[in-house]
């Protein structure tokens, strides 16, 4: 069989991909399969400036139509793959197609995780956030909207709520656990961020356990909570998380743990089949663990496409992630994992650091407002430096001294 490489989905991490297998002297044919109908396109704006309506959704595509057609990559869109051949080494979609391949990359994404239709009863005004057609059913919703239930306080559910709030709208955020940001971030950050959210009017319930969904000639009024209270609603956004898409894997006999497992260097259990992106469980600090973001997709499709030219180049990633909320911008450096202690330095209002602390040593820092300090602790993890609990505290320290500001624990 000829070399040929076909990737399952045209997202971040399926241009990634491609490009490196492009950019390395790949010579073979490189076809990407994708169900929806844009070219690959990028996500985190479609819950800030898209749904904003301050961009247009051909701004989000992250190469233009003769990139792919001058690199030789086949982007076949509404393309939806439905199975996996491994023995003839070939995938099918849903119209019939078969497509043989000598590597397979799955780079699937994930989706939303929705509510259960006992919960929701079909009706209309229940919304998720993931691609861009939902983005473009949320703002029309929006704009007809005047009461919005947010249910879920990670970033996707707190973006759309401060611009739902920016747009006038009275917003309530509900959130299961003791705090937003539960799964992400330690408590002084979430902390600030309700602060932040409280602070424009739209009032954080946690603790609150969904009870159902109420509605009025087919489309949702309420939303009633364990409490016995009932917010009135006449749009709910559901952002309770993501479910990676794992099926197609599972089907072919991959191992599946909450992610399509894969090895240090992005392959699976099967030869010739690697991983990439939102849909990946990959080894890290001695677990399997799954990142949802915009850093993980880039670097592991180019994980994979190093391991698929057979110069192999294990992933050791410096996870980051940004999230904006009104005027802030948090952004997270590292992987807040294991930590015994966490730092809250303070610079000056609006502006803050949360230093989390694994036996003495830094493993990651959140950031509200503090590019700077964001970029240098990416470089500095990224570099291996032993980032000391004591040389963030002291003044004069040289590695670090732009860190070192009055410090005040949050977190005791
Ligand atoms: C609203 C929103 C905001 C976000 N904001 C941020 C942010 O601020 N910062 C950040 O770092 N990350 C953010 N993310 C996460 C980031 O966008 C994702 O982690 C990233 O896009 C994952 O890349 P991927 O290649 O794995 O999947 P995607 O880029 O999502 O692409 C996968 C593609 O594969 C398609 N696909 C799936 N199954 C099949 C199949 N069987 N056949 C064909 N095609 C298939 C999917 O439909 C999708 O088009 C955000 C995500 C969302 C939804």
């Amino acid at each position: 069989m000829q070399d040929n490489v076909v990737i399952v989905g045209t997202g971040q991490a399926a241009l990634s991909c491609a490009v490196r297998l492009r950019d390395s002297g790949y010579e073979g044919a490189v076809t990407m399969l994708g169900d929806e109908p844009w070219l690959p396109y990028q996500r985190p704006p479609l819950s800030k400036v898209y749904l904003k309506g301050e961009t247009t959704a051909d701004r989000l595509e992250l190469r233009p139509q003769e990139f792919f057609a001058k690199g030789g990559i086949v982007v076949e869109r509404g393309s939806v793959v439905t199975s996996v051949n491994r023995s003839n080494r070939s995938v099918t979609t849903f119209d019939r197609r078969s497509y043989s391949y000598s590597k397979l990359v799955l780079s699937t994404d994930s989706r939303a995780r929705t509510l259960p239709d006992a919960m929701t009863h079909g009706l209309d005004g229940i919304l998720t956030m993931r691609s861009i057609a939902d983005a473009d059913r949320l703002r029309r919703a929006l704009a007809k909207a005047k009461r919005v239930v947010v249910v879920g306080g990670g970033y996707v559910g707190l973006e759309v709520a401060s611009i739902a709030v920016r747009m006038g709208h009275a917003v309530t955020i509900v959130e299961m656990t003791d705090r937003v940001l539960k799964r992400v971030a330690g408590a002084p950050t979430a902390q600030a961020i309700e602060e932040l959210h409280v602070r424009h009017g739209a009032p954080v319930l946690t603790n609150a356990q969904l009870k159902g969904l109420s509605g009025h000639h087919g489309t949702v009024s309420g939303v009633s909570l364990g409490s016995g209270t009932l917010l009135p609603a006449d749009l709910v956004l559901v952002a309770i998380g993501g479910m990676a898409n794992v099926e197609l894997a599972a089907e072919t006999g991959l191992t599946v743990e909450n992610g399509i497992v894969v090895h240090r260097f992005g392959q699976t259990s099967a030869p010739h089949i690697y991983v990439a992106g939102d849909c990946a469980a990959f080894p890290f600090g001695g677990r399997l663990i799954r990142l949802e973001s915009v850093q993980n997709a880039i670097e592991q499709g180019s994980v994979v496409a190093n391991a698929i030219l057979g110069r192999p180049v294990e992933y050791e990633p410096v996870p980051w992630f940004w999230s904006d909320q009104y005027d802030a911008t948090l952004q997270t450096a590292g992987l807040a994992l294991d930590y015994d202690d966490i730092l809250a330095v303070s610079m000056e209002p609006g502006r803050s650091a949360f230093w989390y602390f694994r036996d003495g040593l830094a493993v990651a820092v959140d950031t509200m407002n503090d590019a700077k300090t964001h970029m240098a602790a990416r470089r500095l993890f990224g570099a291996r430096v032993e980032l000391r609990r004591e040389l963030l505290l002291k003044p004069d320290s040289t590695s670090c001294s732009t860190f070192v500001q009055p410090p005040c624990r949050l977190d005791q």
